[in-house]
């Protein structure tokens, strides 16, 4: 297993290490396998970024640990918490660069909203991220750094057990083109060792590159959400222009295949309603035909607005109807609350407004850590 590279001048990041990648690195000095584990398990089970509060580990290996390795997680720059009890952290990952992660708890899970690009290449036309353009990838180290800090906030329930239970890669970005990272980050968050999260509590929304998907299934198959939006190519293409690459024959072949490996036996096909553009009854009747052969539930999602978005959200009334008429079909399906409105956490308005950190730092008080 090879030791990940860093940034010449840099110490690694011991952060974004999967647990063999951290042994490796361990090995290369002279280390043996169950120190990794050791510091695994500080950094991914008690949140320690300090080397001097590895209490279990020789002296001298604390002492030459910092000379040699880092543990960075991304800078925390501010809290809010939402009436609902949504919660919402910006973190810095530099070069002015923000992501937001959202806490959603629910009655019986608190789900974690994970990001794994800072903005999104594929341009779809209804989304705040993909309107920013792609900037760039976050490494294992952001993208598991997200989990690290809402963890420390969010703590353990009185049993014990960590308050965020599951988490969804529908952050900003699409997770399926930065490969690497994201499945480093989820064979962490998987690890025993670290976050203990079954693959069923861990779900990757992807818009669709087939090609990718085969890989996940051989590499790391958690739950799929898919995000469908469209009943036909002629819609798809044009609001989520990566279906031109990737038709929908083609995606649904691609999803039927991967949930041979997959630890939930269906789909979750999300599928953002627009006043007038997708969400008529025909289109419902299209979409029930469209996904027959393959197991699935929806998950309708009505659309968050942003400035300069040539669209509406739908009424209520069609979002009704178009349930509808997935129910009669046999078809489960949830209509996604929007959740954390008054913080701006809702779906696709995520880091739109990081523009000046200075003024939002003055707004909202940095949080205290080691919580
Ligand atoms: N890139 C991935 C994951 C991130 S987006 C994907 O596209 O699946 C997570 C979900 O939010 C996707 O289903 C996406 O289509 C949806 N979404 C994006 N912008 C939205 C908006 N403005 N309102 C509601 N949902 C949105
Ligand atoms: Fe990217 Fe997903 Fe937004 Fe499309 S919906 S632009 S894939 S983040």
């Amino acid at each position: 297993m090879a030791v990940p590279t860093h940034a010449k001048g840099e110490k690694p990041n011991l952060l974004g290490m999967t647990l063999p990648e951290l042994t490796a690195f361990f090995a290369s000095l002279g280390e043996k396998p169950f120190r990794a584990k050791q510091v695994f398990r500080w950094m991914h089970q008690a949140g320690v970024d300090d080397f001097s509060a590895m209490t279990d580990l020789a002296k001298s290996l604390r002492e030459k640990l910092p000379e040699v390795a880092a543990i960075v997680a991304p800078t925390l720059m501010t809290e809010q918490a939402s009436q609902d009890g949504t919660r919402k952290w910006l973190l810095d990952v530099g070069t002015g660069n923000g992501i937001e992660v959202v806490f959603i708890p629910e009655a019986d899970r608190g789900t974690l909203c994970v990001s794994s690009q800072v903005g999104c290449a594929l341009d779809c036309t209804f989304c705040s991220t993909g309107k920013q353009g792609f900037n760039r990838n976050l490494t294992a180290a952001e993208i598991i750094g997200q989990l690290w800090w809402a963890n420390k906030a969010m703590g353990r329930d009185p049993k014990g057990e960590r308050i965020v239970s599951n988490v969804v890669m529908m952050g900003m970005g699409e997770p399926l083109a930065n490969f690497d990272n994201v499945t480093a980050a989820m064979d962490i968050m998987l690890d025993d060792h670290g976050y203990g999260l079954s693959r069923r509590r861990v779900t990757l929304s992807t818009s669709g590159i087939v090609p990718a998907l085969a890989r996940l299934k051989a590499r790391c198959p958690v739950a799929l959400a898919v995000s469908l939006h469209a009943p036909n190519d002629a819609l798809r293409d044009v609001l989520v222009p990566i279906n031109q690459k990737y038709p929908l024959a083609e995606l649904l072949a691609g999803i039927r295949d991967y949930l041979e490996a997959a630890p939930r036996d269906f789909v979750t096909f999300e599928y953002v309603m627009l006043d007038g553009v997708n969400d008529s009854v025909a289109q419902a009747r299209e979409l029930v035909a469209l996904v027959e052969g393959t197991p699935c539930k929806f998950n309708l999602i009505p659309w968050n607005p942003f400035p300069g978005a040539p669209y509406q959200r739908s009424s209520n009334n069609a979002i009704h109807r178009f349930r509808e008429v997935l129910q009669e079909a046999g078809h489960v399906v949830t209509v996604r609350k929007t959740r954390g409105d008054d913080i701006d956490a809702a779906c696709g308005q995520l880091a739109g407004q990081v523009v000046d950190k200075s003024q939002r730092r003055k707004i909202i008080p940095v949080m205290q850590t080691g919580a």
